[in-house]
């Protein structure tokens, strides 16, 4: 077989670490990566099941690629990840272009499950499993810059809001052994990079139990940001019930460790919160943006936001909106609520808020959002900031790009810097999504 193997990954930054993963497991077995589809003799598509419309863009991808398979009869085409795992069967008997479909817990059978397709069959692996992690397997690096890369640390999500997939895609939870993690961190230190994120879907239930040993996620946060005070440490998602003063404190301890959360809200009504099931209320998130600023003082904060969730009125988005005003948050992800199959809301709530209704608050929402965002930056000017640089900036190569600990995009002239360094920029000016300055 032509064991060029083209990936392409959908989703979120747990699917681009997994992808990693996925190629460092096919080039034992003999595969080598290709970034030109037309070479491959395997075509794999690590896909997202969170929104219909990242279903969408697979199936339209699908399309788009199907007269590939019509030239050349050997190729196989794989769906991997959280797609596979909600639609083996729709995959399989409508979709004769595919010939591979593996869950995100099966990724090691791969090499197996792509012979099976070249004997002809079809080769089907979703199983979800209670301990798979991937530990031992050192991801191959996918990333273009070279600077900064992803860290798992957990699979899976045991948390069951009412609106989300994940936990049926990605099975339950369970935490990496911290040894592995720290035995990735510091290569990737020693291969030149100068910052990890720590994953998980919530990384502040991370919890390793050994004979001798707890490790929870601050202790574990803390271990990696030990590893050289040169490597940045960035981690998410937080959850709101569960991030502790203890895991801040660490933060606050640490100069390496960045200085901003993401911390998904969702809604800013209790009564849509409950309905969510996201174990908090409004004032519980206050209170936790409270301890954030009380113990990290500079720190940033982006969130998560959805609008239009069953029975939302439009009091209850009015309190998204004033709990995003009050917490001033510097980013955000803003969705309209869509419907997911299997979910406990699909089973249990009507879907109840007309589309355009969805439409008109996250309009509102993401107009509030870049005032936000744009008064978060103007507090910037003036101010001289650390920065790790990136490369070069998207528009010139006479500047640099990099990430303040805040992750702040700032471009400044690039003078004699190369990316990896760290400099200290003064802010001049921003735009809408960037800080620009020069050294000091
Ligand atoms: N585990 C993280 C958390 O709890 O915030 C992130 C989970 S998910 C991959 C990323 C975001 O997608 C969620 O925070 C939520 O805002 C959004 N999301 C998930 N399910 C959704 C749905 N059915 N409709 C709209 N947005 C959704
Ligand atoms: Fe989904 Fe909630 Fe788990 Fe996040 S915490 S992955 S939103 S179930």
């Amino acid at each position: 077989m032509n064991k060029k193997v083209y990936i392409e990954t959908y989703g979120c930054q747990m699917n681009v670490a997994d992808s990693e993963v996925v190629v460092s497991i096919l080039s034992k077995a003999g595969f080598v990566q290709t970034e030109n589809i037309k070479d491959a003799g395997l075509i794999l598509i690590n896909t997202c099941s969170i929104r219909d419309n990242a279903e969408q863009r697979i199936w339209g991808r699908l399309n788009a690629i199907s007269h590939l398979k019509k030239q050349k009869n050997d190729l196989k085409i794989g769906i991997i990840g959280c797609m596979a795992e909600r639609l083996k069967e729709k995959l399989i008997e409508t979709q004769h272009l595919v010939d591979i479909v593996v869950g995100p817990d099966a990724y090691r059978e791969l090499p197996l499950l792509v012979s099976e397709a070249e004997a002809g069959h079809k080769a089907v692996n979703v199983l979800l499993s209670r301990e798979e992690t991937y530990a031992d397997i050192s991801p191959v690096r996918m990333d273009k810059n070279g600077v900064s890369s992803f860290v798992s640390i957990m699979r899976g999500c045991n948390n069951m809001c009412a609106y989300c997939v994940v936990p049926y895609v990605r099975g339950a939870e369970r935490s990496r052994y911290p040894e592995s993690v720290l035995e990735e961190a510091k290569e990737l230190f020693e291969m030149g990079y100068r910052e990890v994120t720590l994953l998980g879907q919530n990384v502040d239930s991370y919890n390793w139990v050994s004979n001798n040993e707890i490790v929870g996620f601050p202790e574990l946060l803390e271990k990696v940001a030990m590893i050289d005070p040169g490597l940045r440490v960035r981690f998410s998602t937080s959850h709101p019930k569960d991030i502790s003063d203890s895991l801040l404190t660490t933060i606050s301890r640490y100069n390496n460790i960045c200085k901003h959360i993401h911390l998904p809200a969702q809604s800013g009504s209790s009564r849509i919160l409950n309905l969510m099931n996201r174990e908090y209320t409004r004032e519980w998130y206050m209170d936790r943006v409270n301890s954030i600023r009380t113990l990290i003082p500079g720190c940033s904060l982006s969130t998560d936001m959805i609008t239009g969730f069953c029975t939302e009125t439009e009091e209850d988005h009015k309190e998204s909106l004033s709990l995003m005003e009050w917490a001033g948050f510097d980013f955000a992800y803003m969705f309209k609520y869509n419907e997911r199959p299997g979910t406990k809301a699909a089973r249990k709530y009507k879907d109840d808020v007309p589309e355009t209704i969805k439409s008109e608050r996250l309009s509102e929402m993401i107009a509030l959002q870049n005032k936000l965002s744009i008064k978060s930056k103007k507090s910037d000017i003036g101010m001289v900031f650390d920065v790790l640089i990136e490369g070069f900036s998207k528009r010139s190569v006479e500047y640099l790009s990099g990430r303040t600990s805040q992750n702040k995009v700032v471009v400044f002239p690039a003078d004699d810097f190369k990316k990896g360094d760290y400099i200290k920029v003064l802010i001049e000016r921003c735009t809408a999504a960037t800080l620009i300055g020069r050294s000091v």
